[in-house]
């Protein structure tokens, strides 16, 4: 979501912020803007779309300055347009924000009030007057404090000064933000994939920490104004992640990808000599934990919902399940015995954090499993399991959904053999089947074309259903939501017994329907479940992982057929197909299918 960068140096520093904004697109966003000061004036660009519209328009004006601030915005407060664009500025100040100022309606009125003129319809705005005003009366140091002590709601920010040319504050509080360290020249960022064109030497801001960036050092300060020293860290480059290679979108490369992520995430888990997991070093006793919760958002939630099954089956565990933006408002029975596990691509997912801290001032056992090792909720947890997949670029996750699966699997085999509930023999044969896992993505990914020329109806359709029982019913719901993410067609996950209980009136003739049905002990009530469906015109993509010869039926239109090597290694292999149809469903519709309408990838507003 919305990404900032800053820069002070001597040198001119508009491209550079250009080059960086882009590198944050995936994201994204819906409108882009840039400040610098030259000649000791804030000249400030912005415009609606995309930071090439926004390159245009410099290229047309060119003042450069060699300090400065840039924005993509994702709209919460006003519509996406110039005027709502980041940075907002007065002539003493200018600011770029992410997250949700809560109190902005009330300080807006006080500082109307007071003489101030507003310009744009957003949050964000309140923080240049305030500051603006606060500078009337006070340094720096105590304006920026006044100003952070007046915030309620969740920001990260970037701000410079007419009256202060030698310096960039950066300040966070529930969104992450990064300071990253040059020659001779210091940045800001929304995290250290921004800043990775220009270094690899960060430090991150904990919440409620403020900083000046100057050209030659950085100071810090926490939340009450005292001078704190901060860790200097390496950031490992992934580059050439940035390219499509052949691949028309990254959503195609990322899908394509994963026969090779499962592999690099096998290779760091699997230790093929012992047969074993490096899963270890726990931070607690493993025999103290009795139950487990498994907290995420979207795609996420369903990689939680997918382990669920897989634990209970695998252990006696007891298992919940929760969408992090409901558990961190709930009442919560906060237990000793309770592992929390959070799960989040980008690991700097605004709700999933803010359900890890409350697990913390809880004092509760946490374990997250993140893409970004470098992300504030791998930082703060306890214990951190990485899915090693490599920068993930569509906004909508295909890769990271798969590496979240095998993480939550290997934990869950892990666990199982802790806790005795497997034995040695049949551990090490779960472990062997694993390795076959990407042979096995990469022969799944050859029902391409079939696929492809199925998702046609998906894409015309006016509404969908994805149905499955047992393990098929969180892969149900997640293709489910990749069709919306991408195809905007509606799509319901449902679990298929579940259909007789209201859903079923959707059916019309012609739906598209998708049922998973392997030849697991749910096979034959699924088939019965997709012959309601089919009595009533339902349209069914029916997939398997053996031969259904024996079903014919006339509006059977398609049979899919996904090889695995056990019932629980299927939920990996029928997520291909699922790719690929939302893939192809949006294609045919000409969406923007690595940057969906309305949608971001690192989503750190509530
Ligand atoms: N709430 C601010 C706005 O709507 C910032 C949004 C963002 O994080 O990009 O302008």
């Amino acid at each position: 979501m919305c990404g900032i960068i800053g820069i002070n140096s001597n040198k001119p520093v508009t491209g550079v912020i250009l080059n960086s904004l882009k590198k944050l697109e995936y994201r994204g966003y819906d409108s882009a803007g840039v400040a610098t000061l030259v000649n000791g004036i804030i000249n400030e660009t912005k415009c609606e779309g995309r930071v090439e519209n926004l390159e245009n328009i410099i290229f047309k004006n060119k003042n450069d300055g060699s300090l400065g601030i840039g924005h993509v915005r994702w709209a919460t407060h006003g519509q996406p347009s110039e005027v709502n664009a980041h940075p907002h500025s007065s002539e003493k100040v200018s600011v770029v924000h992410n997250g949700i100022i809560e109190n902005s309606t009330l300080l807006k009125k006080h500082l109307i009030r007071a003489g101030h003129v507003f310009k744009s319809q957003t949050d964000t705005e309140v923080i240049t007057h305030l500051i603006t005003e606060y500078l009337k009366n006070n340094d720096l140091k105590t304006s920026i404090l006044k100003m952070l002590k007046r915030l309620h709601g969740s920001f990260a920010l970037g701000i410079i000064f007419k009256d202060f040319p030698d310096i960039i504050v950066g300040a966070r509080r529930g969104s992450p933000l990064a300071v990253g360290y040059g020659p001779n020249e210091n940045y800001l960022g929304s995290d250290s994939y921004a800043l990775k064109s220009m270094t690899n030497k960060v430090s991150y801001l904990d919440d409620g920490e403020f900083c000046f960036i100057k050209k030659k050092e950085v100071q810090f300060f926490n939340s009450d104004g005292n001078k704190i020293n901060k860790q200097v860290l390496e950031v490992s480059s992934d580059d050439q992640s940035y390219d499509k290679g052949n691949f028309k979108h990254f959503m195609a490369k990322e899908i394509h990808e994963q026969p090779n992520t499962i592999k690099s995430c096998l290779k760091e888990y699997i230790d093929k000599i012992n047969n074993e997991i490096n899963i270890i070093n726990f931070p607690w006793n493993n025999k103290e934990i009795k139950n487990i919760k498994l907290i995420g958002c979207g795609t996420a939630y369903h990689s939680c919902l997918m382990a669920k099954y897989w634990i209970e089956q695998l252990t006696d565990l007891e298992v919940e399940t929760d969408i992090a933006s409901e558990f961190r408002y709930r009442k919560n029975k906060f237990k000793n015995s309770q592992l929390y596990v959070f799960v989040s691509q980008s690991g700097e997912t605004a709700d999933t954090y803010a359900a890890l801290d409350l697990c913390k001032k809880n004092k509760m056992k946490t374990c997250s499993i993140v893409n970004v090792v470098e992300s504030s909720i791998a930082r703060d947890s306890d214990y951190v399991l990485p899915i090693h997949c490599g920068p993930e670029v569509g906004v909508a996750s295909t890769k990271a959904f798969m590496g979240q699966l095998l993480v939550l699997y290997l934990l869950t085999l892990k666990l199982s053999f802790l806790h005795d509930k497997i034995s040695k023999e049949n551990y090490g044969l779960k472990i062997s089947s694993l390795l076959e896992l990407p042979k096995l993505i990469e022969n799944t990914l050859k029902i391409e074309r079939d696929i492809q020329e199925a998702s046609k109806d998906f894409s015309k359709a006016k509404g969908s259903m994805f149905l499955g029982r047992g393990y098929s019913f969180p892969i149900a719901l997640e293709g489910a939501l990749k069709l919306k993410e991408l195809a905007y067609v509606h799509a319901e996950g449902y679990p298929a017994g579940e259909m007789k209980h209201g859903p079923l009136a959707l059916i019309e003739n012609g739906m598209p329907v998708v049922v998973i049905a392997p030849r697991d002990k749910f096979y034959n009530k699924t088939i019965s479940n997709m012959q309601e469906v089919i009595s009533r015109g339902g349209k069914v993509l029916l997939i398997s992982n053996k031969s259904t010869d024996e079903i014919s039926s006339e509006n059977l239109w398609k049979k899919i057929q996904v090889e695995t090597i056990s019932d629980e290694l299927f939920p990996f292999l029928i997520t291909i197909p699922l790719q690929l149809l939302a893939y192809y469903a949006a294609n045919a519709l000409g969406h923007d299918i690595d940057k969906p309408r309305n949608l971001a990838k690192s989503v750190t507003v509530e």
